[in-house]
């Protein structure tokens, strides 16, 4: 099922895709079932079945063409990211490949929606771009194993995990150079795991003005996604609607010689199979 977060007039709802061109409101059909995709994420195993029959019942159908799609979880708990984690991206960085994982957080507020703007930061002429799988975890917990992680994610999703490099390598902390405004692009929606039998063999692209700059398929993560939230639940308890972004293959603008940064204008486009696409034009800050 591919769950989303849109607004066709003032409120936020949440909605069911039910095709390219329609979409089946869960707000309008059922206004208690969940007030957020987040509330909805942890009431899944409760309601899971009114959603799936709403969205088969398919009555009062949205035209997508009449409605903006938003980041589906739009506040979420945390944002975890990992860093070099293709071998083709480690390469083009001139860093090594890390024995342990490379961990850092992405500021809530840097969520944007699927089709929103991203900002060129006044302070900032090194915007990058990095497509990405995203995952929404579901059950979530403490203390994971690798066998029952596939268990504790709820869906997943694309994702830009756009990047200030000046900012970024300022310091050895990467935190304030992932954290810009907007520079959290996730959506289209949430496509549910039950409906990705591996999250390891998806081929993922990324685009600029329609040149293909990255193109690569998640089996080429150095740490997989079950290695990755066993690492990180010792750490922290992992809720509903908090999301990780699973690391960039090569083709960020930071390889090219010279970089070749985004600049107001440039269209980015993110693309993996089986989830959909997001598109975010650069505009400078206000
Ligand atoms: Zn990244």
């Amino acid at each position: 099922m591919k769950l989303a977060t849109f607004t066709s007039g003032q409120a936020l709802e949440l909605g069911v895709v039910i095709s390219p061109d329609q979409m089946v409101s869960l707000s309008r059909a059922a206004p208690s079932l969940a007030c957020d995709m987040i509330d909805l994420i942890a009431r899944w195993p409760l309601i899971e079945g009114e959603v799936r029959r709403i969205a088969h019942a398919a009555k009062d159908t949205l035209a997508m063409s009449s409605l903006t799609l938003q980041a589906p979880v739009k506040r979420p708990g945390k944002v975890m990211a990992i860093g070099l984690n293709y071998a083709d991206h480690i390469a083009e960085s001139n860093l090594g490949t890390p024995e342990d994982q490379l961990w850092f957080t992405k500021a809530v507020t840097a969520i944007t929606g699927p089709f929103d703007p991203i900002q060129i930061p006044k302070v900032s002429q090194a915007v990058d771009y990095e497509a990405e799988l995203v995952a929404v975890i579901g059950a979530g917990g403490r203390h994971i194993s690798k066998a029952g992680a596939g268990a504790s994610v709820f869906g997943y999703c694309v994702g830009d995990d756009v990047s200030e490099r000046a900012w970024q390598h300022r310091t050895p902390q990467w935190a304030l150079g992932k954290s810009f405004d907007t520079h959290a692009p996730i959506g289209p929606w949430i496509t549910t795991a039950d409906e990705i039998s591996d999250p390891h063999t998806l081929n993922i692209r990324g685009l600029v003005n329609g040149e293909l700059r990255q193109v690569s398929n998640t089996h080429q993560m150095v740490f997989n996604l079950w290695d990755q939230i066993a690492h990180i639940s010792q750490v922290m308890t992992l809720e509903p609607g908090d999301l990780i972004f699973t690391g960039t293959p090569g083709g960020v603008g930071a390889g090219f010689k010279p970089p070749r940064f985004l600049k107001p204008g440039d269209r980015v486009r993110i693309e993996i199979e089986g989830l959909g696409a997001i598109e975010n034009v650069c505009e400078a800050e206000r």
